[in-house]
């Protein structure tokens, strides 16, 4: 089914698009008023390895900062690079006066482990909110920065005017880039959220109790039309391809049998993917704020 034709009275697209758009604007104000004050904005990707799907999302963020009129630059490391060699990487970042924000593309090659490397990142550069200081002030709902696809996901959520405080809100993957972040946010908005993953002993029983759900599993179509109750809110963090043919991109929510239940639901694509490209422009704009005040 196209998901832009897809009409039921009773629910609605968020259109991540639009949000993105929104948020682009403030963000590309910000970065002309920061480059007239003298200090340019230039966030670095650090790449280990070939994987197929961080080059797509470099070359994406790469078009995205330039239109933003961001700079961007890439390292890019060998897959066989040792521990030592990428913090080295790191450091050296941290220490230039250039660059104002540091972004650590995963997945790293096996032989790395990355709470070493995240723990290398200036926390006052971290784009995604990685570094144990950032995510100690996300748990205290004292955050600068948080990582994008979390901000992505509370975006979309927010979006639908739908008030937060006070909902069941039900998360399916407790990552550290994705389902904590999600959950704290939305503790932090007084949501009441439970967090499932694999050791959860009965999803649909706890997914049919949301209001709001969010999912980032990483699973395609995990999330059926039998495990959603009628209203609830579904954002959608999932991105897969599947080769075809025909080559489809769909998310962790089968959308078909979930949107006619759903109040609201995110497309995939133009759902949370969108946005988060945003959220990594916006929080290399608020690092590069905060140096530019360090400056003064
Ligand atoms: P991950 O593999 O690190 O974590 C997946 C989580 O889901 C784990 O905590 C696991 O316990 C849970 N899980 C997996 N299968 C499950 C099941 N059957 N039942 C219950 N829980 C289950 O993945 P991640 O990095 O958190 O990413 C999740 C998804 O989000 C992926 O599809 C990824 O492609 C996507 N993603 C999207 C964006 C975006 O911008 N939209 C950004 C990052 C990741």
């Amino acid at each position: 089914m196209d998901q832009k034709n897809v009409q039921h009275a009773d629910h609605r697209i968020i259109d991540g698009k639009k949000i993105a758009e929104a948020i682009h604007q403030g963000v590309g104000a910000q970065a002309r008023e920061l480059r007239a004050r003298g200090l340019e904005p230039h966030l670095v990707a650090v790449q280990a390895g070939t994987d197929a799907a961080t080059a797509i999302y470099i070359q994406k963020q790469r078009e995205k900062f330039a239109k933003l009129g961001i700079r961007y630059s890439h390292v890019h490391e060998p897959g066989d690079a040792t521990l030592e060699h990428l913090l080295g990487t790191l450091h050296g970042l941290g220490a230039r006066a250039d660059v104002t924000g540091i972004l650590l593309m995963q997945p790293l090659p096996p032989q790395i482990p990355p709470s070493q490397l995240e723990e290398a990142i200036a926390p006052e550069k971290d784009v995604e909110g990685v570094h144990p200081i950032n995510a100690g002030l996300l748990v205290h709902n004292r955050h600068i920065v948080a990582p994008c696809t979390a901000l992505g996901a509370f975006a979309a959520i927010e979006a639908t005017g739908v008030p937060i405080a006070g909902k069941r809100a039900v998360i399916v993957g407790r990552s550290n880039i994705v389902g904590k972040p999600i959950g704290l946010l939305l503790l932090g908005a007084r949501a009441t959220v439970t967090t499932c993953h694999t050791a959860t002993r009965d999803l649909a029983a706890e997914t049919r109790r949301a209001e709001i759900l969010v999912v980032a599993a990483g699973k395609p179509g995990l999330i059926t039309g039998d495990m959603v109750s009628e209203g609830t809110i579904v954002i959608d963090v999932g991105i897969h391809r599947l080769e075809g043919p025909p080559v489809k991109t769909v998310g962790d929510v089968d959308f078909d049998s979930v949107a006619p239940k759903s109040s609201w639901i995110t497309p995939v694509p133009g759902g949370v993917g969108q946005i988060t490209v945003a959220m990594l422009a916006r929080n290399t704009i608020t690092w590069a704020t905060h140096a530019a005040m360090r400056k003064r």
